[in-house]
C-alpha cells in the first residue's frame, strides 16, 4: 500500500514543490494550508492532491487535522513540517504578537504534527519526520530575531527527536534552505534581495523543486540510515 504524507503549508511555494515530488514518488500526498482557499482549490483540481485546510499553529486543530486526514487516506507515515511565515522587524519595532505568531507557527507547528502523527510511526516502526528551517535560522538575519530564533529551535527540535525515533524507523531530519524563489521572497524589497543574491556563490536564488528533491530523498527508505541531520540546500551560501 502507497505511504501516505502530510506536507503542512503544502499547496504553494516550497510546500507545492514538495507535495509534488513526493506524488511522483508514489506517495499519496496530503496538502495542508492555512486560509487561501482559492490556491487550495485550483492546486488539488491541478495535481488531484487533496487539501486539508487547519491552522499548525493551533495543537487541537492539528490532531484533529491528522485524523481527518487519516479518515481519508489512511495512517500517516511522512510529515514535511514546512509551513512557515515571517513578520520582520527589528527588536525595537517587533510586537510581542509578530514574535509570537512566527514562535507558534514555524516551531510549534512542528511539535504540534509531531504529537499528533509520531506514537502512529512508532506502533508501524517505520516513519519520517523532514522539518524546513532555513540558512537564516543557522546565521541570523538582521530583522528576524522570530523568524531565526524559530529555525534556530528547528534544527534542535529535529536532533532530540531523531534520538527519540531512531529505535523506531523513524527518522527525523531538516533541510536548510537557502533563498528561494517564493511568495516568500518576492516580499523582500527588490534592493535588499539584489544584495542578498550578491552573497549566493552560485549567483542565483534556488528554485522550489531544489528543495522538494531533498526532501523527497530524507523521506524515501535509501535514508534510512540519516538522522538528525541538516542538509543546506542554499547555493553555498553557509559557507560564508
Ligand atoms: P510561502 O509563503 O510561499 O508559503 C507558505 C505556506 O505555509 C502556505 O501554503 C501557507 O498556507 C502555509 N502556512 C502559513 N501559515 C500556516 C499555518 N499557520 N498553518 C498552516 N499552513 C500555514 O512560503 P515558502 O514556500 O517560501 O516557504 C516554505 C517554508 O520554507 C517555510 O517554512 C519557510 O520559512 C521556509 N524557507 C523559505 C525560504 C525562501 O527563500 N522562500 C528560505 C528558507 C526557508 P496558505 O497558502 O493557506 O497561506
Amino acid at each position: 500500500m502507497a505511504r501516505v504524507a502530510i506536507v503542512t503549508g503544502g499547496t504553494r511555494g516550497i510546500g507545492e514543490a514538495i507535495s509534488l515530488a513526493l506524488k511522483e514518488k508514489g506517495i499519496t500526498v496530503a496538502a495542508n494550508f492555512a486560509g487561501d482557499e482559492s490556491k487550495a482549490k485550483s492546486f488539488t483540481e491541478k495535481h488531484g492532491i487533496q487539501s486539508f485546510r487547519w491552522n499548525v499553529a493551533d495543537f487541537d486543530a492539528c490532531q484533529e487535522g491528522v485524523r481527518r486526514v487519516e479518515d481519508a487516506l489512511g495512517p500517516v507515515d511522512i510529515v514535511v513540517n514546512n509551513a512557515g511565515i515571517t513578520r520582520d522587524g527589528t527588536l525595537l519595532k517587533m510586537s510581542y504578537e509578530a514574535w509570537k505568531d512566527v514562535i507558534d507557527t514555524n516551531l510549534g507547528g512542528c511539535f504540534n504534527m509531531a504529537k499528533a502523527t509520531f506514537s502512529g510511526m512508532k506502533d508501524r516502526g517505520w516513519g519520517r519526520i523532514v522539518n524546513i528551517g532555513s540558512i537564516n535560522g543557522q546565521a541570523g538575519q538582521y530583522g528576524q530575531v522570530n523568524y531565526a530564533a524559530a529555525k534556530s529551535g528547528i534544527h534542535g527540535f529535529t536532533k532530540a527527536l531523531a534520538q527519540e525515533g531512531a529505535r523506531f524507523g523513524i527518522t527525523v531530519n531538516a533541510i536548510a534552505p537557502g533563498y528561494i524563489d517564493t511568495d516568500m521572497v518576492a516580499a523582500v524589497p527588490a534592493e535588499v534581495l539584489a544584495k542578498i543574491v550578491a552573497k549566493i556563490p552560485v549567483g542565483r536564488l534556488g528554485q522550489a523543486h531544489e528543495i522538494a528533491r531533498g526532501v523527497a530523498f530524507l523521506c524515501s527508505d535509501d535514508a534510512g540510515f540519516v538522522t538528525g541531520s541538516t542538509l543546506s540546500i542554499n547555493g553555498g551560501q553557509h559557507m560564508y
